[in-house]
């Protein structure tokens, strides 16, 4: 019998079919809080099967927002498995009103082999990627 989990709990039944098990993953990256992710129809799947779908969604996506890994190195999602290897990044610092702003700039090549680029706030933080060759103002 299928039960509606609001807030599933260690050893819970999820949507995939798994058994929830909270990941290193939460204690490792300080984020990411329980274990399992919420899809858009609101049911829970595990970290697992969240990230299966992101390696899969990123073979086709031309646009992508993910995490920069606290050592800079890599790019992962929200349940923290690496989805590309940064190759280059850098760092600019601007004015905005009077206000010092960074951006880390981002180069990186993702599991599939396909080049990535784009910026973020710096690492431990998201960045928003754009797959290259892409043309600006494209679909
Ligand atoms: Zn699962």
């Amino acid at each position: 019998m299928p039960i509606v989990i609001n807030s599933p709990r260690d050893g819970d039944t999820l949507a995939c079919g798994h058994v929830l098990v909270t990941p290193e993953a939460t204690k490792r990256l300080g984020f990411g809080g329980t274990g399992y992710a919420i899809l858009p129809d609101e049911s829970c799947i595990c970290y697992d099967c969240a990230h299966a779908r992101d390696v899969e969604a990123l073979r086709t996506a031309e646009h992508w927002v993910a995490y920069l890994s606290a050592d800079g190195k890599q790019i992962h999602d929200w349940p923290g498995y690496a989805l590309m290897t940064v190759t280059r990044s850098w760092e600019t610092e601007s004015r905005v009103f009077g206000r010092l702003s960074h951006t880390t700039w981002i180069r990186a090549v993702d599991t599939h082999g396909a080049e990535w680029h784009g910026r973020g706030p710096g690492r431990g933080m998201y960045v928003r990627l754009t797959r290259k060759g892409l043309k600006r103002g494209g679909r």
